[in-house]
Parts: structure tokens; sequence; C-alpha cells
């Protein structure tokens, strides 16, 4: 190799490690992107419904999906910062699945120094003996799953649940029960549960599950599959979810607008009778600039005021 040859190669090389430099330096700065807006909006969510007050326990149930490794994540992050005091014990319950690795997740929160408790339940033989063969099992076992939750719970001492589901959850279940329940009825991000014992809260209910599934490679997360108990992903919940996509795809902005809707309801403007006395309804005579006005045409592209401002994110 010449003179030319041998400089030409390594002005190549210092070019190329530049470029890798610069590329490390700009994945750096979206992984930093991506932490900071997800505290931001969990703590958007957390004091939009008083999720989190000074003194709670709260119990972060911990499946080893990239959902609740986020929240865990976030949530003791934000707890560093927050103004007040509150406990978080990472609970995982181990529901004895073939294959699942029950060595994972102790190791991850030892790592971590997290307080956690893994409760043992063979809810899997349970529901493989009484649900027979081919029928899905989902309903039998989220409802075994939440009374051992709540029992353990209270053995903790934890007066809140913290579950995982993100925004994305909660568009597909509002769609599953308009579509397939005739139900205007999403997943709300704090309600009392129903033995009306504890407050079961949802920190992550203004993520969007890309920005879940990004975290987990960037935090490199020791995921266990969720598909171990060889249950079929309910098939409307992918028709939906594909909806979903191809809004995103096709329409941008359209599921944030349809997210906003559910924190702007108009009772007055639905047909629920219980929701709005419409049977008792009275002219008063008096105008009203902020009225229906009936018969003209609702501005439908009007952005509505308090829409999350995901598309700026
Ligand atoms: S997918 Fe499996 S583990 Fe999850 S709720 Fe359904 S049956 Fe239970």
């Amino acid at each position: 190799m010449n003179d030319t040859v041998m400089e030409r190669s390594a002005v190549d090389a210092l070019e190329a490690a530049a470029l890798d430099a610069k590329k490390r330096e700009k994945i750096a700065h979206e992984n930093n992107k991506l932490h900071k807006r997800l505290c931001r909006l969990v703590g958007q969510a957390i004091g939009d419904f008083n999720m989190i007050e000074d003194g709670d326990k709260v119990m972060v149930c911990l499946s080893g999906g990239k959902d609740s490794y986020a929240l865990l994540d976030i949530l003791l992050t934000l707890r560093e910062r927050a103004p007040i005091h509150f406990d978080i014990v990472a609970v995982n319950l181990d529901q004895k699945q073939p294959n699942f690795p029950p060595e994972v997740l102790p190791a991850y929160l030892d790592k971590l120094g997290v307080p956690y408790h893994i409760e043992n339940q063979d809810t899997y033989s349970i529901v493989k003996r009484l649900i027979p063969e081919g029928k899905t099992t989902c309903s039998l076992c989220s409802r075994l799953r939440r009374g051992i939750l709540y029992r353990v719970a209270d053995e903790l001492g934890c007066n809140k649940i913290a579950l995982g589901h993100h925004r994305d959850d909660i568009l597909e279940t509002f769609f599953l029960n308009m579509f397939f329940g005739g139900k205007l009825k999403g997943m709300p991000a704090k309600l009392v549960s129903d033995d009306g014992k504890h407050m079961v809260i949802r920190p992550l209910a203004y993520v969007k599950e890309a920005d879940t599934e990004r975290y987990a490679e960037v935090k490199g997360f020791p995921i266990i599959p969720c598909d171990l108990c060889g249950s079929q992903e309910n098939l409307q919940r992918k028709q939906i979810k594909a909806m979903l996509r191809d809004w995103e795809k096709k329409h941008p902005g359209r599921v944030e607008n349809v997210f906003s809707s559910l924190s702007t309801v108009v009772p007055s403007h639905l047909m629920d009778r219980d929701l709005f006395g419409f049977a008792d309804l009275k002219t008063d005579g008096v105008p009203n600039p902020l009225g229906d006005i009936a018969f003209d045409e609702e501005p439908c592209s009007t952005p509505a005021s308090n829409t999350i401002p995901l598309t700026q994110l």
C-alpha cells in the first residue's frame, strides 16, 4: 500500500468514526427525549387524576411485559423528584404458566433495590381444568388474578394498585365496548377496586404503546413473553389494534383526537337518559351565548381545547 492510499484509508476511518459518534449522539438525544416525555406524561396523568398522595403505598403490578417495567421505572424516577413521600412495592403474580422463568424478575428487582413480593399461585392449572379446550381462558384468568392481587395489596398494606395499561389499551377497550358491546365505555385512569377497598391507578394512561416499546428496548428490560399460557390473542382486540394502527398511518392526529374526546364529554349531546335529564329539560327563555345552535352545522374541525398535545411531542 503506498502512502497516498494509506492516508486516504486513515481519513475514511476518521470520517466513519465521526459519523458513528454523531449517530450515537443523536440516538442518546432521542432516548433522553423519550425518557423526559414519559416522565412528563406520567406526571401529568398522576396530577390530573390525583393518583398518588402523600403517605401512599403503591403496589406496582409487574408482569414482566414492557409496559409494567416502564411503569415501575418511571414511577421510581418520579418518586425521587416528588415533593411528597410515597412507597413503592413491586408485585409479580407467578401464575405457574409453562416455561415462566421465575428467576428473571427477582434478579431484576434485586439489582434495582426495590422492595418486592412474588406471589405464587397456580391459576394456570385452575383455568385449564375449568375451561374447555379451545375456549377463551382470559376472563376467568383475569378474575382470579384480580382477586389475588387485591388480597396481596391488603397483606402488604398497599392502598393504591398501579397497573401498566397505556393510552392504546384505553382506546382499544373503548372501541371494543362500542363495536362489540354497544357501550360508550373505556378504561378509567383511576377507579375504586370492585372489592371497594383499593384505588386502582393507571399512570401510563397518556403514554403511547410505541413509546413503552421503544423505552423497553432502550433500557434493555428482561421481557418475559406474554403468550406462555397458550391463549390466543383476542381476535376482536386484534382487529381494533389494526384499525388504530391504520388510522395513525393514514390520518395523523385522528387517534389523538379520539383519545382527547374521552376527557371532553358532553352528556347533553349524547342520548344516555341516566346521564342527562332529557325528560325534565325545560326552556327558561334566557338566551345562552354558549348554548347549542340547534340548526347550525357543528364545526367538527375545531380542535378540542384540552387536547393533550401528543402531536407536539
Ligand atoms: S392471555 Fe393468558 S395469562 Fe393473560 S389473561 Fe389470558 S389466559 Fe390469563
